[in-house]
């Protein structure tokens, strides 16, 4: 036999009943965009590195370490499959001058790709799904976002997630806390680790966000970027909090929490849970006033989040909060092939309907024996069994027979009962009713 073609590591095939999971939420997170206004872009997999290097900085986890990056065999480009959408949608957004008539507000989801170690909560090809306001420079938005993410854990039931925020200033403020910063961590260089050592110059911002617990009183004592920040992103801050909590929104400040990439300014958050392991990041984001200008765009404020889908639908898995398997109403027995030129068009007309019918399938030697065909009806979930008898169907009938213990308005159990073939569509409208 030949051999096996495996998926490649840490990328997933998403196959039924956990698919339906993701349809299921992907349709929750569409209908929460329609309310707030958000509006679906849909960007290529696959763009130029350099959008990459420019957008997120060449000292980022991401790129010094997780791209997918190759060169076009046929005229020698260099490209990147996407480690995130945010500077996809920003160069979109600018292409196609999207802005022209004044802000925008987008969603997109679909597969990312980063080079890292698998393993619970990480993989290689996994999920996000984004939501970006560009054009708009008030701290409104900033909480119409985080307010917006809020709403979503509400919906779907989940618990204990909790919101930090911080703010990052504007690249003067950043500068001036970056020399102290560097200063203090020079003095105390030998207690930096080797990753530390090696941000100490490019980007020491990063060792604030370190998991290295020796080092977290060093960390924990280090200048902060807060202390540094001027009367307008101080004011930025107040008023994204004072939003916060005229919406009753709880969250802690964590003078710590920068983000990945170097493009976030102002307001940072992230939505992060105990339940998860080391991968607790759910949600994560913030603004990003100078990345238009960085990929050579006409400036632009915007702000937004991502979200991990495989992490929120872990969490829901983990909170008992996903919706039950869907199940067919009704799973056809045909004991004869023969029947089947009367009995698919009633099938389709049931359908049409909104009944979900599931046709039990025959082989090339025909249907099978009335008890495989039931125990197929059994096992599909299905409330009912439509039996397309030789008897039945010489009287223009079919019989519905059903199969999860229903019982009758007097609370006997419901038997089977035959309903003229002209009739099923109203059966089947009353069924969608019920
Ligand atoms: P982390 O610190 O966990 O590596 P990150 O800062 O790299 O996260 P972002 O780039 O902000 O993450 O992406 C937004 C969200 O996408 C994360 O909060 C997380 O939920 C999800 N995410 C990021 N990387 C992965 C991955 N490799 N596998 C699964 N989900 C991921
Ligand atoms: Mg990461």
């Amino acid at each position: 036999m030949a051999e096996k073609i495996t998926a490649v590591k840490g990328m997933n095939d998403i196959a039924p009943p956990v698919s339906a999971q993701w349809e299921w939420l992907e349709e929750r997170l569409r209908v929460l965009m329609q309310r707030y206004g958000y509006r679906n872009l849909r960007t290529p997999v696959v763009e130029h590195t350099a959008l990459f290097i420019r957008g997120l900085g060449e000292v980022t986890d991401i790129v010094e370490k997780e791209m997918y990056s190759f060169e076009d065999r046929l005229n020698g480009e260099q490209l990147t499959l996407r480690p995130e959408n945010t500077a996809g949608v920003v160069r979109a957004v600018a292409e196609a001058n999207l802005l022209y008539d004044g802000g925008k507000r987008l969603y997109y989801m679909g597969p990312m790709f980063r080079h890292e170690r698998p393993q619970r909560g990480r993989y290689r090809q996994f999920h996000q799904f984004g939501a970006e306001a560009l054009g708009f420079g008030g701290p409104d938005v900033d909480a119409e976002l985080i307010v917006m993410a809020c709403d979503l854990w509400q919906e779907l039931g989940l618990e204990g997630i909790e919101l930090q925020i911080n703010s990052l200033g504007q690249p003067a403020e950043r500068q001036a806390h970056r020399q102290a910063l560097v200063a203090y961590l020079e003095r105390h260089a030998d207690r930096l680790d080797e990753d530390a050592r090696r941000r100490l110059h490019s980007n020491p911002l990063r060792i604030l966000d370190t998991k290295n617990p020796s080092m977290q009183d060093l960390v924990e004592a280090a200048p902060r970027l807060m202390d540094h920040l001027g009367e307008s992103s101080l004011a930025h801050f107040d008023r994204l909090r004072a939003l916060l909590d005229a919406h009753g929104v709880a969250y802690r400040i964590n003078p710590r929490l920068v983000r990945g990439m170097d493009y976030y300014n102002l307001s940072v958050f992230e939505f992060v849970t105990t339940q998860l392991g080391a991968q607790g990041t759910v949600c994560a984001g913030g603004r990003y006033d100078g990345l238009f200008a960085q990929l050579g765009a006409r400036p632009a404020p915007a702000v937004g989040w991502a979200l991990g889908m495989e992490r929120i639908l872990e969490l829901l898995r983990e909170q008992d909060r996903l919706p039950l398997e869907e199940v067919p109403d009704a799973y056809t027995v045909v004991p004869d092939a023969s029947a089947l030129p009367r009995v698919m068009p009633v099938l389709r007309a049931l359908r049409r309907q909104g009944v979900r019918v599931l046709m039990h399938a025959g082989g090339p030697d025909g249907m099978g024996s009335m008890k495989s065909q039931f125990r197929k009806a059994d096992a599909s979930g299905a409330r009912y069994a439509l039996i397309f008898g030789e008897d039945e169907l010489s009287r223009g009938q079919v019989a519905i027979k059903p199969l999860r213990g229903e019982r009758t308005p007097a609370g006997t159990p419901a038997g089977q009962r035959l309903v003229a073939l002209s009739d099923v569509g109203d059966w089947g409208g009353q069924l969608r009713q019920s």
